[in-house]
This record gives structure tokens, C-alpha cells and sequence, in this order.
């Protein structure tokens, strides 16, 4: 991994998912490996990008589903205080599942020059995997943070893990394992 073509996309690590309307535990103890990944990323230069759900209520496809979560400009939709964006971050709203749809996440990344996306957050199998397929599909290689990633479930993280590395090729790696590669 070539840190000056690599970016961090921290995926809805958001009030919402971790502790409000869709709590998950297993996301709540994500939450150190994160804070390693996306320090250990700030400090070696490697930019930080949120990938944050931003839903407006009453409108969202996705909200038929899972009822009202990270409504934009509630307490919901922030990061958790944890995980604050720092100054040099960049956050990008979201309104479904994948990182790219309907965003400028992929005019950003160009832009940063970036040809390799490190993933975490939540949830493994979900918004982790639309935002990785259309990461490969975008020509973009995808390395996953194992311990910085989870879903409601073991059975359901286990998936998310394997069809990101059977679909996409996804590298998945510790985050003591991307931040010793990025460090070389
Ligand atoms: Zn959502």
C-alpha cells in the first residue's frame, strides 16, 4: 500500500448506528479500532473521509425499511463524539446504502489521487459492502479493517467479510497491520 494513494472511508459511525435508533453493541466495541485507524491515518497523512448516512425524513427509500435514522441535522446523523471529524477530514453525506451514490465521494478521491480505499465502519455486510462494490467497480482497490468493522451479527459480519474478499478482491487486514503497511 502506497500511503500517498490511499484514503480512510469511515462508514455511518454515527450516533444512530451505535448507540440511538439501530444500536449495535458489536459496532459500539468497533469503536477503539477506529479511533486507532483514523488517528494512526491523520498522522501519516492519509486522508480521513465520513461517510455519513444524512437521510431527509419523510422522504428517503431507505427509511421505509428501517424506519427514521440519522435524519439529517439531528443528534442521530452525528459522529460519535469518540470519532469527531478533525480539522483537514473530510465528511461525505450520504442518502442510501453506498458511500457513492449520488455523492462526490468518487470526484474526491480522484481529486485526493487516490486508487486505494481502506473501509470501516458500519455495517459489514450493508453500507460497508455497497460502498466497497461500487469502490471496485469504480476501479478502486479495497483493503478492509477487520477489527474497525462489524454488523449486528457474527453470522452477518463472517458474510460481509467473506464476500468482500470473494467479490472484490477486498485485502482485509487488522488496523495495526494497514497502519504498519502505510508506515513503511
Ligand atoms: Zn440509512
Amino acid at each position: 500500500m502506497d500511503k500517498k494513494k490511499c484514503a480512510v472511508v469511515m462508514v455511518d459511525m454515527l450516533n444512530d448506528f451505535v448507540t440511538g435508533a439501530l444500536k449495535c453493541d458489536r459496532g459500539l466495541a468497533t469503536v477503539p479500532h477506529c479511533k486507532e485507524l483514523i488517528e494512526g491515518c491523520r498522522k501519516l497523512g492519509v486522508p480521513v473521509i465520513y461517510s455519513n448516512d444524512a437521510h431527509l425524513k419523510g422522504v428517503d427509500h431507505e427509511l421505509k425499511l428501517w424506519g427514521d435514522h440519522a435524519i439529517e441535522g439531528t443528534y442521530g446523523a452525528e459522529v460519535v463524539p469518540e470519532l469527531k471529524p478533525a480539522e483537514g477530514d473530510y465528511v461525505v453525506k450520504k442518502r442510501r446504502y453506498s458511500g457513492f451514490f449520488h455523492t462526490d465521494l468518487d470526484l474526491l478521491l480522484r481529486e485526493l489521487g487516490v486508487d486505494t480505499v481502506i473501509l470501516g465502519g458500519l455495517h459489514t455486510h450493508m453500507c460497508v459492502r455497497h460502498t466497497a462494490a461500487d469502490a471496485y467497480q469504480l476501479g478502486y482497490d479495497v483493503v478492509v479493517a477487520s477489527d474497525a468493522t462489524d454488523s449486528f451479527t457474527k453470522e452477518d459480519y463472517e458474510y460481509g467479510i467473506s464476500y468482500l474478499k470473494a467479490t472484490y478482491g477486498a485485502k482485509v487486514l487488522t488496523t495495526k497491520e494497514i497502519l504498519a503497511e502505510l508506515g513503511k
